[in-house]
């Protein structure tokens, strides 16, 4: 029909443009590896991200092909996001935390023509660069250093490239479903699947997160992404708050407590983004120091379930707004938010906090379901537990390479998690379809029992795991850290379930560790806690 829209392609160079366009002045403040800090601004970013991109073109990449970074949070990387998937790129996030192993499979498996990556990881580099013979360039995301270049004819240097790029060439245009970016699962079974994703999805995906009933980033916040970006793009975040216009602070390498807190009093941060392991160092800094956080005014928490006492510790000391949110590698990540709808404020005070407990709802291009193990759909009445899947345009069609049909079910991608979703879709997590516990015939959710050990004020940290048990099948059994200078016994802990839940639930035994182990994306490794102490019940 005549007399339409005018037609654009949707394209991460454009979210660049129109942060350097309209927002030009904003500050994004970085920390260097050295601890030093680096303030630039979109005008610089967008500009620095142009040179890169085209310097990367003239050292002969072509249009797709894949260029790796191992790297922090900081101004660099970002001009890495924009300057690769700009100049028709895909841009690699690749985790530094996997195991070198597995940082070899997927360099290769990416076909990786140049690998970008921080100073902190060049023992990394060195280890793994043999393997990893694809590789064409080893960037060091550094000014050049005489010291750093002697005896290493193989490295190059980030300042070195970038000052043969154009900082006024033109973005090339093309189809806006082309593959952008590039992120593997975290793979703690077989090897890491690759999720490629597109121009279009991550600027839909952006669109949506800056939305008020998501992340709602505006021109007025400053947003300060704990979450890394090896991470599912930092959840999408350095897209959204470039294109909302939003200030941004990258922490680079210090993620401890005292660190993120000086970062957000001195920038103002009102907004940041992690999972709940980082967090609860966060907080132990705060309270061991009386720090407040005046200027945040919430946080995204998500990755693994956020314990409901954190959201209260997070309101009721610090005024800060939990926003629990739910997603995967596979979804961009974006599946739900916890936020309340009008109606709700007709309930009283307990009432709405029993719906924040949840993952949330799904905005609009998300949609959830839930399914039997023979694929019959389940009703959402809050109540039925059944397989999570989900479908819509930021959710993977296909793995990377992976064999034609192999990734969705009836056109449904199944998340792996089991949940629970009400009419409104408020989606609870009850677990990992792995990690639930079967005792008797019963399920027992692991993320509950988790709950309840973590609000023990003595406890720092805990894991629910099943174990085995010669008449049940499975049983749950708590693996805890004492909070420091904390004395707490078994049955302290175990009669803390008592009036939390049904008795038969109550964990069989309490195991007391120095640490948990955490995996590459900041989760409890449950399968490694299983393997250790799933015979404790037994003989
Ligand atoms: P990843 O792809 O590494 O981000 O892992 C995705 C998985 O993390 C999901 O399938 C969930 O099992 C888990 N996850 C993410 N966010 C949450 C959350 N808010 N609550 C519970 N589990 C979560």
């Amino acid at each position: 029909m005549r007399g339409q829209m005018m037609e654009q392609e949707l394209l991460i160079s454009n979210i660049i443009d129109h942060a350097a366009r309209y927002h030009g002045d904003t500050k994004i403040v970085s920390v260097n590896c050295d601890g030093s800090q680096h303030r630039s601004n979109y005008a610089e970013i967008q500009k620095r991200s142009k040179q890169i991109g085209s310097a990367l073109i003239k050292l002969g990449m072509k249009h797709s092909d894949r260029i790796g970074t191992l790297a922090w949070n900081n101004h660099r990387h970002l001009e890495l996001y924009y300057g690769i998937s700009g100049m028709g790129m895909v841009c690699h996030t690749v985790n530094p935390r996997l195991f070198p192993e597995q940082m070899v499979y997927i360099i290769s498996h990416a076909e990786d023509r140049a690998v970008f990556f921080d100073q902190t990881f060049l023992p990394l580099v060195e280890g793994i660069r043999e393997n990893c013979p694809g590789v064409e360039h080893w960037v060091l995301m550094e000014a050049r250093s005489e010291e750093m270049a002697k005896g290493r004819d193989w490295l190059s240097f980030y300042e070195d490239l970038i000052a043969s790029g154009d900082a006024d060439a033109e973005w090339p245009q093309f189809d806006e479903r082309e593959a952008s970016s590039l992120c593997y699962t975290s793979g703690t079974t077989g090897n890491p699947k690759g999720v490629i994703y597109s121009h279009r999805s991550t600027l839909l995906h952006a669109m949506m997160s800056a939305t008020p009933d998501v992340m709602g980033f505006s021109a007025r916040d400053c947003l300060l992404p704990v979450v890394p970006m090896f991470h599912v793009n930092a959840w999408g975040s350095p897209y959204a708050a470039a294109l909302a216009g939003s200030k941004m602070v990258m922490p680079g390498p210090g993620l401890d407590g005292e660190s993120l807190a000086k970062l957000f009093n001195d920038e103002k941060v009102t907004i940041a983004a992690g999972v709940p392991t980082i967090w609860a160092g966060l907080i132990q800094y705060l309270e061991a120091s009386n720090t407040k956080l005046p200027h945040m005014n919430r946080t995204v928490i998500g990755g693994s379930a956020c314990p409901p006492s954190m959201i209260d510790k997070f309101r009721d000391d610090y005024g800060v707004e939990v926003l629990h949110a739910w997603g995967m590698t596979e979804m961009s990540p974006l599946g739900t938010v916890n936020h309340l709808k009008n109606k709700h404020f007709e309930l009283n005070e307990a009432e709405q906090k029993d719906i924040r407990l949840g993952q949330g709802r799904p905005p609009f291009g998300m949609e959830l379901a839930i399914f039997d193990d023979e694929m019959n759909r389940l009703p959402n009445d809050g109540e039925t537990q059944g397989n999570l899947y989900c479908r819509g345009p930021w959710v993977l069609d296909e793995y990377f390479l992976a064999e034609q049909g192999t990734t969705l079910e009836d056109g449904w991608f199944h998340t792996g998690d089991v949940a629970t979703l009400d009419e409104d879709g408020f989606m609870i997590i009850r677990d990992r379809s792995k990690d639930i516990i079967k005792s008797g015939g019963e399920w027992i959710s692991t993320v509950e029992l988790e709950n309840i050990a973590v609000a023990h004020p003595a406890l720092s940290g805990a894991a629910a795991i099943a174990a085995r048990h010669e008449k049940w099948d499975e049983r749950p059994v708590i693996i805890a850290v004492k909070a420091e200078g904390q004395n707490v016994s078994e049955a302290d802990i175990l009669s803390y379930f008592e009036d939390k839940i049904a008795k038969w639930q109550i964990p069989d035994k309490v195991i007391f560790v120095e640490s948990l182990p955490l995996g590459a994306t900041g989760k409890i490794l449950k399968k490694e806690l299983r393997e250790e102490y799933g015979d404790c019940l037994i003989g």
